[in-house]
C-alpha cells in the first residue's frame, strides 16, 4: 500500500461505532435488533461529505459459533446499506470475519486481513496518511495500525489514557468526525 494514493478511506468497525454493541457476548442476529447510535448516521454522511470512502470491517464470530447464518448477516447489511444510502452516506463496502478466534484466520481483527481484503476487492488506492480505522476495541486499533492506517478509538476521553497505539480518541463517531 502506497502513502500517497488517491483514496481517503474511513474503515469503520460496526458494533459500538455505528450501532449499539449487543450486551454481554451477544450478537446482532436480525435487523430488528440493530440500533443506530445517536448521531451515527449524520456522522457517516459528514464523513462522506469530507471525501472519505466508507468501508465497514467487522468481526462476526457469531457465525462461527453457529448463532447466525451468513445469509442473516448479509440481510442485516443490506438493510444497513439501504438506510445509510437514504441518509446520504453510501457505504462502499462491508467486510466481515465469520471465524472463531480459535480458527487463527487472517481476517479476524486484530489482524489486518479484512482491511487488506477490502483494499483488494474495492480496488482502493489508499492514501494512508489520510485514511483511518475507527473502532471501539483495542483489537480494531491494532488491526488499523498493522495496516498502516491512522487509528481512532471510540471510548471515554476522560479518565483512562487512550490505547497506546491509537492516534486519537473520541467519545462517539459524531465527535470523531470533527477530528478527521
Ligand atoms: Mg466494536
Ligand atoms: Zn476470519
Amino acid at each position: 500500500m502506497r502513502n500517497y494514493g488517491r483514496d481517503k478511506v474511513a474503515f469503520l468497525d460496526r458494533d459500538g461505532v455505528i450501532n449499539e454493541a449487543p450486551g454481554g457476548c451477544g450478537y446482532v442476529t436480525a435487523w430488528a435488533q440493530f440500533r443506530f447510535l445517536d448521531g451515527a448516521l449524520d456522522a457517516l454522511r459528514a464523513l462522506k461529505g469530507k471525501g472519505y470512502r466508507l468501508v465497514v470491517v467487522t468481526n462476526q464470530q457469531g457465525i462461527g459459533k453457529g448463532l447466525m447464518g451468513v445469509d442473516a448477516l448479509e440481510a442485516i447489511h443490506r438493510k444497513l446499506r439501504a438506510r445509510c444510502a437514504r441518509h446520504g452516506a453510501v457505504i462502499d463496502g462491508i467486510f466481515f470475519c465469520p471465524h472463531l478466534a480459535s480458527d487463527g484466520c487472517d481476517c479476524r481483527k486484530p489482524r489486518p486481513g479484512l482491511i487488506r481484503q477490502a483494499v483488494q476487492e474495492l480496488g482502493l488506492d489508499l492514501d494512508l496518511g489520510r485514511s483511518w480505522l475507527i473502532g471501539d476495541s483495542p483489537r480494531d486499533i491494532e488491526a488499523g495500525a498493522a495496516a498502516g492506517l491512522n487509528t481512532l478509538l471510540i471510548g471515554s476521553v476522560s479518565g483512562a489514557a487512550p490505547h497506546p497505539a491509537a492516534s486519537a480518541v473520541a467519545p462517539s463517531l459524531a465527535d470523531a468526525v470533527q477530528l478527521l
